[in-house]
């Protein structure tokens, strides 16, 4: 262990149920030895009070922060891809960041790089599967992310919400697009419940008459909620249908995020392992 101080943070609103402290403290003091700075890791509540729209929200508290990199959580991570100097691979086509890192041009610009590591950290959990249909149920940031990552794998996306208003990036996009109410049943090899039905109540995303013929009829239920017994993943457990929670993809998306925080000093598996224990 050598070398100085770097202070990392998620920013949330809210912030306090956030797991990623424990994760990457873990992570920065567990391969201390093997990097160049002290890693430390805390969470921040953000809030956007709407008055000061020339105001850059995250960039500047970053800053005053003095942070070396930041993760982004609910509801900011479309504010972060705005405010970023520079956004890397598929967080241009969502449009939206869940990871900045500070860059040092020449030693006197910097300059704050996004990333968004939930897309490929979703697709690493389902990779040894050979899924070619998904259906998404939900239309918010992470199913955004889900749809992307599926399409550049070939995987074929069908998007389902209750409300229209958030169908509008989909359709423009060119995915296939319905409301509950408009829906048939068809064969999906993998649903997700992309919503926050479940995380704080008992509901299901969609009606139980519709769910579960859908899910009789699908390889996978996953649903990105974690910690919570939700009613969707009940029901799959219930019906006998393969399923997995959010918590595989919170911690993949954080190793990917790690790497970008040390240059990528480290192996992904090594990140991996040192996670998942700290989590169980
Ligand atoms: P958003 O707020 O962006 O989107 C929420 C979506 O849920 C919308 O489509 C909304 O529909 C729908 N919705 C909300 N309540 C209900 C309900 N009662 N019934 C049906 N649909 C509902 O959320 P995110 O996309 O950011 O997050 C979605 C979930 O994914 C959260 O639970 C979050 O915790 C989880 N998540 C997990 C991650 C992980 O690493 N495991 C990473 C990121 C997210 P409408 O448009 O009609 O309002």
């Amino acid at each position: 262990m050598n070398g100085h101080l770097r202070q990392f943070c998620v920013f949330g609103n809210p912030i306090e149920h956030s797991k990623s402290p424990l994760l990457y403290n873990f992570a920065f003091s567990s391969f201390s030895e093997k990097l160049p700075f002290l890693g430390f890791y805390g969470r921040y509540l953000l809030h956007d009070n709407k008055k000061n729209d020339g105001d850059k929200l995250i960039s500047q508290t970053f800053f005053k922060l003095k942070l070396s990199g930041a993760n982004i959580t609910v509801p900011f991570k479309e504010i972060a891809y705005k405010e970023c100097d520079e956004v890397k691979g598929i967080a241009k086509q969502i449009g939206a960041v869940n990871t900045i890192v500070l860059k040092n041009k020449d030693n006197k610009n910097t300059s704050l790089i996004g990333y968004n590591t939930d897309a490929e950290g979703f697709y690493q959990t389902i990779s040894s599967h050979n899924f070619k249909t998904a259906l998404i149920i939900g239309a918010g940031g992470s199913a955004k992310a889900i749809a992307c990552v599926l399409r550049q794998k070939n995987i074929k996306v069908t998007i389902l919400n209750r409300s229209k208003n958030r169908l509008g990036y989909f359709i423009q996009n060119n995915f296939e697009c319905f409301l509950s109410q408009d829906f048939k049943p068809a064969s999906f090899d993998l649903i997700v419940n992309a919503t926050t039905a479940g995380l704080r109540d008992e509901t299901l995303p969609i009606s139980k008459d519709l769910l579960k013929p859908l899910l009789l009829q699908t390889k996978m239920a996953y649903d990105l909620i974690y910690g919570v017994h939700t009613p969707f993943l009940n029901l799959a457990k219930e019906l006998e249908i393969a399923y997995t929670d959010g918590k595989d993809m919170l911690i993949q998306q954080a190793v990917l995020a790690f790497g970008h925080f040390c240059d990528n000093k480290i192996p992904a598996l090594k990140i991996y392992e040192k996670m998942r224990r700290i989590l169980e």
